[in-house]
């Protein structure tokens, strides 16, 4: 009695949906669908360049995609080369894996100039994601926003402002790091329509900023209130302290021989985002915090600048075939059961919050649904699908191949980087044929 699954995505939620189902059913096959060729998702395309730890967990994963009860079926795009209604022809269950790779919209007059960039395409062209390689950011600026008060933020604002040293042990693309290294920034706003309490950046990344070779946090100290007040869960509560205190440790940051300042901006709103066809500047709205949300005083400023980064959260794209919220964002689910031998995990599952473990209950609850509605209904698998592509003349990147991709990364990756990266598909391909 075998069942059969197809997750696509093979990112953490992917994984972690492999992993439950591997260990709660010792029979169980798993072919792991992803548009790209490379595994791993948000750990190599999302996941800071300097934050090499953190992608450490994709050794893990690696040992889940090692099993033989799993298979890889990289380069393969579902809607393109196999249709949903083919792979429930073949599968007893089906994942939906796929993340939110797409920016939410500011709504704001003036956000469609050149030089207003989502961080999903910014942080996808520094991390060398192949659909964003030709995003050429222009730096030749001063001054760059970015609008949010999260991780993501953080991320944009420190990799732009470290220097090539502090950049050398990180698997940053090329493209990107020879455009950070020659554009003229000096200062980085990162801008937060509610206070530093309200910040959802973590203490880990704020301390950071503290600690840059040629960069120094700004910081309002009048708007840092002497204790945390409000409702708070008693972890958070000790985030919001810990975040506190440090930022009232960043006034006494040393700003001797260091030329780059990240102006952390609370209590304010974009507007409007200034200029002809490109940004010059955006224009701000003075905020309050009531009841936790931010309100508008009737106050406005701008910020000159030519570049701007909107860190204000992902969204999914509706998955051809499944019925979809928009105005949540996800796939419409009962718990992750979206009915007719689907079901959905991580960000298309919840939104797109949390951290890489977050993901881990969601493939646990994924995994227990299948055992629960699903047995081997005698659906052919992984045979039926690699013929189906073969015939198709898919050119399908097997697990084997993406470690030869890898290998390559690392050959050519310069002293003490880990890797260098390639970021179009069809280099890729070149390098395995
Ligand atoms: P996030 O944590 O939800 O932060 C989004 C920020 O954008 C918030 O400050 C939010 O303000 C602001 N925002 C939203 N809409 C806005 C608007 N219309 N105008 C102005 N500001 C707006 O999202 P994220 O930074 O994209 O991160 C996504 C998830 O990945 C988070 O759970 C994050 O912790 C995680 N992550 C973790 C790491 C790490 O652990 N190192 C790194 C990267 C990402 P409000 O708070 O007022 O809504």
């Amino acid at each position: 009695m075998t069942i059969k699954v197809a997750v696509i995505g093979s990112g953490p939620s992917g994984f972690y949906t492999v992993d439950a189902l591997l260990k709660g059913d010792p029979d169980v096959q798993v072919d792991m669908i992803e548009r790209l060729p490379t595994p791993f998702g948000l750990i190599r395309g999302g996941v800071a360049p300097d934050h090499q730890t953190t992608k450490k967990v994709a050794r893990v994963y690696e040992k889940t995609a090692l099993s033989d009860r799993v298979d890889y079926f990289g380069n393969v795009e579902v809607g393109r080369d196999v249709s949903l209604d083919e792979l429930k022809e073949f599968y007893d269950a089906i994942v939906l894996a796929v993340g939110a790779p797409r920016d939410r919209k500011l709504g704001i007059p003036g956000e469609d100039k050149t030089g207003v960039f989502g961080s999903a395409d910014f942080v996808g062209w520094y991390n060398g994601h192949p659909d964003f390689t030709e995003l050429n950011p222009d730096l030749n600026t001063s001054t760059v926003v970015v609008i949010g008060n999260g991780n993501v933020a953080v991320d944009a604002a420190r990799v732009l402002v470290k220097t090539p040293e502090e950049m050398a042990e990180t698997d940053i693309a090329d493209h990107a790091a020879e455009a950070i290294e020659a554009a003229p920034i000096t200062d980085v706003y990162m801008v937060g329509r509610r206070g530093p309490i309200e910040a959802k950046f973590t203490n880990v990344e704020l301390r950071e900023m503290g600690k840059l070779h040629n960069c120094i946090p700004v910081i309002d100290a009048s708007q840092l209130p002497d204790t945390v007040e409000g409702e708070w869960s008693d972890r958070d509560l000790r985030l919001k302290e810990r975040n506190l205190a440090t930022m009232k440790e960043f006034p006494d940051v040393d700003p001797t021989g260091k030329t780059k300042r990240v102006h952390f901006t609370f209590y304010a709103k974009p507007v409007e985002i200034l200029g002809g066809d490109k940004v010059t500047g955006i224009r701000m709205e003075r905020t309050r915090v009531e009841n936790g949300r931010s309100v508008g005083t009737g106050e406005f400023f701008e910020i000159e600048c030519g570049l701007v980064i909107a860190a204000i959260g992902y969204y999914s794209e509706p998955f051809p075939g499944v019925p979809f919220d928009e105005a949540n964002g996800t796939v419409i689910h009962d718990d992750g059961r979206v009915g007719d031998g689907i079901y959905a995990a991580g960000w298309i599952k919840r939104g797109p919050t949390g951290v890489i473990g977050t993901n881990k209950p969601d493939g646990e609850i994924a995994a227990r649904q299948i055992f629960e509605d699903v047995s081997d209904s005698g659906k052919p698998g992984h045979p039926a699908l690699a013929a189906l592509l073969a015939e198709r003349g898919v050119r399908v990147v097997t697990y084997d191949d993406w470690k030869a991709i890898e290998a390559e990364e690392i050959a050519r990756a310069k002293p003490g980087a880990p890797r260098r990266k390639i970021v179009t598909v069809e280099t890729m391909i070149e390098t395995l044929d």
